[in-house]
C-alpha cells in the first residue's frame, strides 16, 4: 500500500427514505411520514471513523440539517468537514437553475450557521451534474463554492460525464468562473471504465477487488474519492417496496458493510476532501 496518499472520505448525509433510487415510490411531500433513521446512523459513522482515527467530509442535505440542527453540530465538534449536498435532493439536471441557485444558496446558509464555519464544498444529489446541468457549476461559483465533487465519469442511467482528468483537477464554469472539480474515482480494466468509488459498488464489489482497484489509484501517485451514505451501516432499515433495480441497488449486502469499511479505513490512509486538495498539486492552476 502506498501509505504516503491521502485519500477523500466522504459521507453522503440523508435518510434512507431520500435516495434517487426510490423517487418514483416516494415524493418529497412522503418524507415528514418515514421513520428517521439519519441521527442514528451517522452516529455508528462518526464512531467507526473515530475507531479508525479518520478524518472526513460529511456532505449534508439540507432538509436534513433544518430538521437535525444538532447533527451538523456534532460533527463538526468532532473535527470532520461540513460541506452541502444541496437541499432537497432532486436531480439537478431536472431543476431549473433558479430554483436550483435558491435551494443551493439556502442549504449552504443553514450549514454555515450551524456549524459556525464557512462550507467550501459541494455534491450533486446522485452525481447529476452532467453535461446537460453543467450550468450548475456556474451556480456553485457565484455562490462562493470552492469544490465541486458532483460527476462520475461513468455510463449510468441517472449521472455520468465526459471528465476528461481524475484526481481533484481545477474546470472552468460555462460563465468563465473556475472552481475546482474532485470526480468520483474510476479505473481502466480490459478496456472498461470501472467506478471505484465506493456505495454500491462497494457493497457489490468482493472487498479483495476494491483493494486491488483503489491501490491501483495510489500507485499512480493520485488519490482516491470515497463515498458512502449512513444508510449503508443500517441493515435493519425499513425496507421500501421498489423495482428489482433499485432495490438490488439499495439493499445488496447492507449487513457486510461496516466490517469491509472497518478493513478499507484499516488498508488506507484518509482525510477530509478540502485537506486532499490542500496538499496534492493542482492541474490547471
Ligand atoms: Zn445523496
Amino acid at each position: 500500500m502506498n501509505s504516503s496518499i491521502r485519500n477523500a472520505l466522504t459521507v453522503d448525509v440523508e435518510d434512507y427514505f431520500q435516495v434517487s433510487a426510490f423517487r418514483d415510490q416516494v415524493s418529497p411531500d412522503d418524507w415528514p411520514q418515514f421513520e428517521s433513521r439519519v441521527i442514528a446512523n451517522t452516529r455508528r459513522v462518526l464512531e467507526v471513523f473515530d475507531d479508525a482515527g479518520a478524518i472526513a467530509t460529511f456532505f449534508v442535505l439540507g432538509w436534513v440539517a433544518e430538521r437535525h440542527p444538532q447533527l451538523v453540530r456534532e460533527i463538526a465538534a468532532r473535527g470532520h468537514e461540513i460541506a452541502c449536498h444541496g437541499y432537497s435532493h432532486q436531480l439537478i439536471y431536472g431543476q431549473s437553475q433558479t430554483v436550483f441557485g435558491e435551494e443551493t444558496r439556502r442549504a449552504k446558509q443553514l450549514l454555515e450557521d450551524q456549524a459556525q464555519v464557512a462550507v467550501n464544498g459541494y455534491r450533486a444529489a446522485s452525481f447529476s451534474i452532467t453535461e446537460a446541468s453543467r450550468w450548475a457549476l456556474d451556480v456553485l461559483a457565484a455562490s462562493g463554492f470552492e469544490y465541486d465533487s458532483s460527476m462520475y465519469p461513468v455510463r449510468h442511467d441517472v449521472y455520468g460525464t465526459a471528465v476528461q482528468a481524475s484526481g481533484p483537477h481545477r474546470i472552468i464554469a460555462p460563465n468563465g468562473k473556475s472552481l475546482i472539480e474532485f470526480p468520483m474515482t474510476t479505473r481502466t480494466v480490459f478496456g472498461m471504465t470501472v467506478p471505484v468509488s465506493g456505495g454500491g459498488y462497494f457493497r457489490l464489489y468482493p472487498y479483495g477487488l476494491s483493494r486491488h482497484l483503489l491501490n491501483k489509484v495510489n500507485q499512480d501517485s493520485e488519490p482516491f474519492v470515497f463515498y458512502m451514505h449512513p444508510w449503508e451501516i443500517d441493515p435493519q432499515q425499513p425496507r421500501i417496496r421498489t423495482s428489482l433495480k433499485s432495490s438490488l441497488r439499495h439493499y445488496t449486502n447492507l449487513d457486510r458493510f461496516e466490517g469491509k469499511l472497518r478493513t478499507l479505513l484499516r488498508d488506507f490512509s484518509f482525510t477530509s476532501m478540502a485537506n486532499v486538495i490542500g496538499e496534492y498539486p493542482i492541474a490547471g492552476q
